[in-house]
């Protein structure tokens, strides 16, 4: 059963569960790829919908202790 997407710092959430994961994305939190099959979620703007990122849920949970950019 698919679950409702929830809203999270103002982004729409929702969790992509291992069944639905059929192509490989890559995270933005470790720039690590997401291979199909691993559950994990997808992270919408609002206001552009296209600009949807695929994250591994630990790297969105974490996501406010790393620094982008930062060596
Ligand atoms: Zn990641």
């Amino acid at each position: 059963m698919p679950s409702d997407p929830w809203e999270e710092d103002g982004f729409q959430v929702r969790r992509v569960q291992p069944f639905e994961a059929v192509k490989t994305y890559q995270c933005p939190g470790c720039s690590q790829e997401i291979t199909a099959g691993i559950g994990h979620l997808v992270v919408v703007p609002p206001e552009a919908p296209d600009l949807r990122r695929h994250w591994h849920k630990p790297c969105w949970e974490h996501r406010n202790r790393r620094r982008p950019g930062r060596a």
